[in-house]
């Protein structure tokens, strides 16, 4: 097969900011009720049912004759939100590969006797809502109802009133208890979001774990005053102890091989001639284990404690959100790695320092990652880019997959 498709092709255009040439689709908004429209056409061409949950995640099926069902459904799928100013291929490339693999798989393959679905969860990124995986852990239940329902963007829109926005009834979002019995194995293919596969001449791989992650909010608190009048010794600067928590946090993760990125800061009230009276900032961190986060992230709330004491400054800071290390079912991803095999594709496992659906669904229904390569591995930036013979050899191999699970 070939990349030039037209469900690739009309999906390019929708929520791409005409400037940055960034994507800027955000949950519930025109953007997004454009990408909701495409994928009802993409079901709606392919003759699949489509349904939308009680959380806004859209699922388009093909179903099986009731003589042939051998049980839970295989889906495959991702995201199609984005980040500001995201990518083309992180989320959409999931999705779209999937149902570009049921074309594949009813034009070649055998017919499959359990059902296939697509998926494309909402808020996967968090962009919106500030809770990433949002669509995945409201089904799964990993986030409460209530909690979800509270949620505000930056402009105080709650969650609730975003969703009924959108025509769902935000009293009816929950957890799907049916989930793990419906859906025998979920398969996320997804743009690699660094350059691993490249380094290892592979065009495809296959996820061993998610590295557990998290946010941490970090307020420090001063005084305003001038800037003209105020003697460097007499201020109480929040910035200094915020600058030096920056630079300990690059430097306790590099020597602990982990990630911790401070890249949201908030300066107040952030005068240009004027000492803030406080800075809040946010530290994402992410290790091999959770014992060298736990570490990463004690070391870098020191420093911020120590920085702060020496400038009179006082510090608190807060969890926002953690992810335990995801480990994928072995045995569905020995499955994957045989099936590729057997076609002449070896593909790679390997760990990943990013948050997916697929690690939100793994606690629930056996679950497998497939990475596409990404050579300049460069993502979540509208410099985001996959070959097109790549992403060709990702729709093989998801149909593969699916052909796979589904088809015996
Ligand atoms: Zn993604």
């Amino acid at each position: 097969m070939t990349w030039d498709l037209p469900l690739w092709q009309s999906l390019l255009p929708i929520g791409r900011h005409p400037a940055t040439g960034g994507y800027r689709r955000y949950s519930f908004t025109e953007a997004d009720s454009g990408c909701r429209e495409w994928f009802k056409n993409a079901a709606a061409e392919r003759g699949l049912r489509v349904e939308c949950d009680s959380v806004g995640n859209l699922w388009a099926w093909l179903d099986v004759r009731d003589d042939l069902d051998r049980g839970g459904a295989i889906v495959a799928g991702s995201h199609l939100d984005s980040v500001p100013d995201g990518g083309a291929f992180d989320g959409p490339l999931g999705v779209v590969s999937a149902f570009a693999a049921i074309d594949l798989l009813s034009e070649r393959g055998p017919e499959p006797v359990r059902p296939v679905g697509v998926v494309a969860f909402v808020e996967e990124e968090g962009a919106r809502f500030g809770l990433a995986c949002l669509g995945s852990k409201l089904l799964t239940g990993v986030v409460a109802a209530d909690v979800a329902r509270d949620l505000t963007d930056s402009e105080g829109i709650s969650f609730a009133e975003a969703i009924a926005g959108a025509g769902l009834d935000p009293g009816l979002v929950g957890a799907d208890g049916g989930l793990a019995e419906r859906v025998a194995a979920f398969v996320e293919l997804h743009v690699e979001q660094g350059s691993a596969l490249d380094g290892m001449g592979a065009v495809v791989g296959v996820a061993e774990s998610i590295w557990p992650h998290g946010r941490w909010r970090i307020d420090f608190d001063g005084r305003a005053d001038h800037a003209g009048t105020t003697r460097l010794a007499d201020r109480r600067d929040p910035m200094l102890p915020y600058a030096a928590t920056v630079l300990a946090a690059r430097e306790a993760a590099s020597e602990c091989g982990a990630l911790a990125t401070m890249s949201k800061v908030r300066a107040v009230p952030g005068g240009a001639n004027g000492i803030c009276s406080a800075v809040h900032a946010w530290l994402d961190a992410r290790a091999a284990s959770e014992e060298t986060l736990e570490s990463l992230v004690a070391r870098v709330m020191e420093c911020a404690r120590g920085s702060a004491d020496q400038h009179g400054v006082t510090v608190t800071s807060r969890c926002e959100s953690f992810t335990p290390v995801v480990e994928f079912d072995r045995d569905l991803r020995d499955r994957v790695v045989t099936a590729l095999a057997r076609r002449g594709t070896t593909a790679p496992v390997l760990p990943t320092g990013a948050g997916h659906d697929a690690g939100v669904l793994a606690g629930v229904v056996p679950t497998a990652m497939l990475f596409v390569r990404n050579r300049t591995g460069v993502s979540h930036s509208p410099a985001e880019y996959a070959e097109p013979e790549d992403c060709a050899a990702g729709v093989e191999a998801l149909a593969a997959v699916i052909e796979e699970l589904a088809c015996r």
